[in-house]
């Protein structure tokens, strides 16, 4: 998995030996263990998928966490992403919209995640961020919204990075990053990284 990695460029050493130790085959339902190092995303129930390992690899370079970095995942699934972010983030939370996935997350994490209570874990709409904890110096989002969402842009520390795959789910969708640089809307930067494909990032607030 980490040679595929480096094959397409992936080549962060801290991201590299996070990858190396977080338990993909415990974070996929137990029938297709034997399939979780496969280079392709795989259904964890409810519709929904635990991406591919590459792209994990490439969101989580590209958020360039640090070691004392407060880091937020929205779309929990089967808390894999989690696990890497709190393997490289001072403190990780994750929020999920469905609570079925966000229960099958829950239980992977407290199994195969790092230990102790690293990362905090919510049910809800995403699209919000999770206000109390914000400022975030890292925001990943593993499901694609049409449109970036202005609460996680506010929830940005100044210097921090939000990863989110934004477009329609019948077209493709574009990886970007928004870096905060200065307050405002102004003091934002957004770069287009590449073309990927996600599950709707589902919200009321964000219609
Ligand atoms: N990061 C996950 C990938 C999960 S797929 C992993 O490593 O396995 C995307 C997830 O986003 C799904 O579980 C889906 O239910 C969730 N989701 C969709 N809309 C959401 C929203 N508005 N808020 C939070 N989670 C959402």
């Amino acid at each position: 998995m980490l040679e595929q990695f480096r094959a397409r460029g992936v080549d962060d050493e801290r991201v590299l030996a996070a990858m190396g130790r977080v338990p993909r085959h415990l974070f996929v339902p137990a029938a297709l263990e034997t399939d979780a190092y496969a280079d392709r995303p795989l259904p964890i129930g409810g519709g929904q998928t635990i991406s591919q390992p590459y792209i994990v690899a490439l969101m989580t370079e590209a958020a360039r966490p640090g070691p004392r970095d407060r880091c937020l995942d929205v779309g929990t699934g089967s808390g894999y992403q989690a696990a890497v972010l709190a393997e490289l983030c001072g403190e990780t939370f994750s929020v999920e919209l469905l609570p079925a996935i966000a229960a099958f997350g829950a239980e992977n994490l407290r199994r195969a995640g790092p230990p102790g209570d690293t990362v905090r874990l919510r049910v809800g709409d995403g699209w919000a961020g999770w206000p109390e904890a914000a400022p975030f110096d890292v925001i990943v989002v593993t499901a694609a919204p049409e449109r970036v969402p202005p609460p996680l842009l506010e929830q940005l520390a100044i210097g921090g990075r939000l990863i989110v795959p934004v477009g329609r789910q019948d077209s493709v969708q574009v990886l970007e990053r928004w870096t905060r640089l200065a307050p405002g809307a102004a003091g934002l930067r957004r770069e287009e990284l590449t073309d990927v494909r996600f599950v709707p990032l589902v919200s009321d607030a964000g219609r």
